[in-house]
């Protein structure tokens, strides 16, 4: 039981848990990629206080550092749902559960955009969640759709659970290289319902399937925790960075403009403050 689940793995997540251990709390970073981050993409800052003419990497590299050298840990994995269980939080981290006594969202301002049809059969056929959801699937034909590295594990799971596994890339990564998992070429245009079945429509035709997995780095806020209260795409926070749910914070750029790290920074402070009395 961590007293701290921090998701995101930026400026906003590493300044949260470096106050976080200087709080005392137990607490881990739950973080996608490095590269996926937008401080990543960042060549040069000069606004940054302390750090003139930084690379982004740089920056990120050193605030990881300091994180893990006050004591946080670092969990490499995106958090794909959370739920509120008996005073506490469950968070679905890979194909782990973490519990928390407290959670904050740092997960950056990118969105993931979904393909037509996606939304509306999530839970009829769609799913993000392998481990959720794969058993349902046993003895079945099912596709996988992946964004990223993150789908070839879970592809090699279904595998062994499914008749057949389709995989298709939604964007350039190394695929699976598992002679059960077949690659399939196209560009994904389309999920629709046909019958029991899901057709995934491609620029060079569709498949019918049982199920459909979709894996991608990011998660909407709303999707990650049901019932969060959202100002636009924006996490609706107060001055103590207190989401509309006890016990769960937000900071950084998925609070809203302006989308700095110097705000994100300052955000990540408040909120392991605030989570640090709370939990008092
Ligand atoms: C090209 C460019 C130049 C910029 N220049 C400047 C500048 O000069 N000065 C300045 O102050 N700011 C600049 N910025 C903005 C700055 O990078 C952001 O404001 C800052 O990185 C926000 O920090 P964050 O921690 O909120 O989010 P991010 O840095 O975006 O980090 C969020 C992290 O959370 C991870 N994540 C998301 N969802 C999940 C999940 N479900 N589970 C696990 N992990 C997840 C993401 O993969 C990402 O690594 C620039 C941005 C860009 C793109």
């Amino acid at each position: 039981m961590y007293d701290l689940l921090i998701i995101g793995g930026g400026p906003a997540a590493f300044s949260c848990a470096m106050t976080a251990r200087k709080r005392g709390l137990h607490c881990a970073v739950v973080s996608a990629d490095a590269t996926t981050g937008w401080l990543w993409r960042a060549e040069q800052l000069d606004n940054y206080p302390g750090m003139p003419a930084v690379s982004g990497r740089e920056l990120l590299r050193v605030f990881r550092q300091q994180a893990e050298d006050l004591g946080a840990e670092i969990i490499h994995a995106v958090a794909r749902q959370i739920q509120s269980f008996g005073g506490s939080f469950m968070v679905l981290a890979g194909n782990d559960v973490l519990e928390s006594k407290a959670v904050v969202l740092a997960m950056g301002a990118a969105r993931p955009k979904l393909l037509p049809g996606e939304e509306e059969l999530i839970g009829m056929g769609v799913s993000w969640c392998g481990t959720c959801d794969g058993m349902f699937y046993r003895g079945k034909r099912v596709a996988v759709l992946s964004a990223w590295e993150g789908g070839v594990e879970e592809a090699v799971f279904l595998a062994g659970l499914a008749s057949a596994v389709d995989y298709y890339t939604l964007a350039p990564h190394a695929a699976p290289d598992d002679a059960r998992i077949r690659l399939c070429g196209g560009r994904v245009k389309e999920l629709r319902r046909e019958g029991k079945e899901i057709a995934v429509v491609t620029d060079q035709g569709e498949e019918r399937y049982d199920g459909v997995f979709v894996f991608r780095p990011a998660v909407a806020p709303d999707r990650l925790l049901p019932g969060l209260e959202l100002d636009g795409a924006f996490i609706r926070v107060n001055r103590r960075m207190a989401t509309s749910i006890p016990h769960v914070y937000a900071c950084g750029d998925c609070t809203g403009q302006p989308l700095q790290v110097a705000k994100a920074v300052g955000e990540g402070n408040v909120a392991a403050i605030s989570a640090a009395e709370d939990l008092m």
